[in-house]
């Protein structure tokens, strides 16, 4: 990435406070992964040297963001931290009606309340596992309609977020228009590897659903890191700023949900920002029932007044700048052992490619769940499959899912780590790849909830 007169890369911040992390030796790690049932979610954090489990609210905050909590107005109703972030979300997504919420699957509960009926069918790019939860758990089916491109980790394309068009407009005209509520759109694509849409794919998407008449939703998590991918790859955005990019991805769009967590740099929070009047009632009546008074939706003040900040300082050039690059320095480090990963590299993580990894276990002893488990053995680095656990069960048959990319992902928190933890993750997971003809036998299911499995499942070794 471009920088000026040669010199190396460095962020564009310095750090104030530090957090000890503790080491731990591979006997305690071996007693730790197994009380813990073989689920990396079942760990201690301090049981973790280096904690890539997830980039959701675990970034840190900046001076402003903490000064800013301080100024929170703890008012039930009409909080001036209300204001302020309400402002913030019309400033950078401009949609004019917003509901808050404690965080991005609220935010998808309220909408999809006043949205979805049994029966319905929700099109999109690979639906985010909560996404998808809370359209199963409404007896509606999620159809995915990303490229193909984007289940073939080793063929490149610059927007393997994109939505099939010939795929969704196959949805749309086989089905009757009050069977489809919304096409939803991911950005990034976190369950496709935080693969990038582009902005003429939006653009096509929105042409196409306002044919049917059928609304479309941005699920943005990472709507910043998308904007930054169309920056540098879409040759007539590269002058544009990543506010005026976001700006006309929204221009293509009915509605969002947003979970803050992530580009809001944010440890709680979400909202839902919505163009439509009606549908903005509809919706105040359930967030008032689930989160809070339409004013403070689950935050208080002060989470309001970080939020709003964070809307800020995460879509920053410079910082995404910095962000992406540590993501891509990662995945460059993997790449030059070769180790098999998801290419083009994402924009919060780098996901390995377990079938690729692992090809001597079978899919049914789930590969990817073997290798994060191994990792979190060999150097105390915590990651977490994206695969079949995560995709939960046929609804209607119960059978496994199993998804076409077998992944394991390391998601970098948010301007947490520096690049030498960024190197002993590298060098840990090289040495498990040197390693992995020596792992015979996966893993196989002792308990699992009926739905969302992923967080609270019990595995053990196959013997
Ligand atoms: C994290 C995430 C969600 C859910 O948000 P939470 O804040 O974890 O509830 C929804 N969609 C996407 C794409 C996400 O990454």
């Amino acid at each position: 990435m471009k920088n000026n007169m040669d010199l190396p890369f460095a962020e564009p911040y310095k750090i104030k406070m530090v957090e000890p992390l503790r080491k731990s030796t591979k006997n305690e790690r071996l007693k730790w992964i197994k009380n813990a049932r073989y689920n990396l979610f079942n760990l201690k954090s301090e049981q973790v040297f280096i904690d890539l489990l997830t980039d959701s609210g675990t970034g840190a905050m900046s001076d402003k963001q903490w000064s800013a909590l301080m100024l929170g107005d703890e008012s039930y109703a009409g909080a001036s931290s209300y204001e302020k972030l309400k402002n913030a979300v019309k400033e950078i997504t401009g949609f004019e009606y917003f509901l808050p919420t404690h965080q991005g699957r609220a935010a998808e509960n309220v909408l999809f309340s006043a949205l979805i009926k049994e029966g319905d069918i929700i099109p999109g790019n690979t639906h985010f596992d909560t996404t998808k939860g809370h359209i199963e758990f409404r007896k509606a089916l999620a159809v995915d309609c990303t490229i193909d491109e984007a289940f073939d980790t080793t063929v490149y394309h610059p927007f393997k977020g994109n939505i099939d068009l010939d795929k969704l407009g196959k949805v749309l005209k086989e089905n009757q228009k009050g069977k489809i509520p919304f096409i939803i759109v991911t950005l990034t694509c976190n369950s496709a590897g935080g693969q990038p849409v582009s902005l003429n794919n939006l653009k096509n998407i929105n042409e196409l659903a306002k044919k049917y008449e059928v609304p479309v939703i941005y699920d943005s998590a990472r709507l910043a890191e998308n904007a930054f991918f169309i920056k540098s790859r879409e040759e007539k955005y590269k002058e544009k700023s990543i506010r005026e990019i976001i700006r006309e991805m929204f221009l293509n769009a009915d509605g969002m949900t947003m979970s803050c967590k992530k580009d809001a740099i944010v440890n709680m929070g979400g909202f839902i920002g919505l163009r439509n009047r009606e549908l903005y009632r509809k919706a105040t009546t359930y967030n008032i029932m689930f989160e809070g008074f339409i004013t403070y939706g689950g935050l208080s003040g002060r989470d309001m007044e970080a939020l709003a900040q964070g809307l800020y300082e995460g879509t920053e050039y410079d910082y995404l700048e910095s962000r992406i690059n540590q993501v891509h320095y990662l995945g460059k480090l993997l790449k030059d052992q070769g180790i098999p990963v998801q290419e083009p590299f994402g924009g919060h993580a780098i996901f390995v490619d377990a079938k690729r990894f692992l090809p001597h276990i079978p899919k049914e002893e789930f590969p990817a769940q073997t290798l994060a488990t191994e990792l979190y053995i060999d150097g105390g680095v915590r990651c977490v499959e994206i695969s079949t656990l995560l995709t939960d069960r046929d609804p209607v048959t119960r059978k496994n899912r199993y998804p076409e990319l077998d992944l394991v992902r390391l998601a970098i928190p948010r301007r947490v780590y520096t690049n030498n933890h960024i190197d002993y993750v590298a060098a840990s997971l090289a040495r498990v790849y040197k390693r992995r003809n020596t792992y015979r036998k996966g893993l196989k299911i002792v308990w699992e909830a009926p739905i969302m499995r992923h967080f609270t499942i019990e595995l053990e070794p196959v013997q």
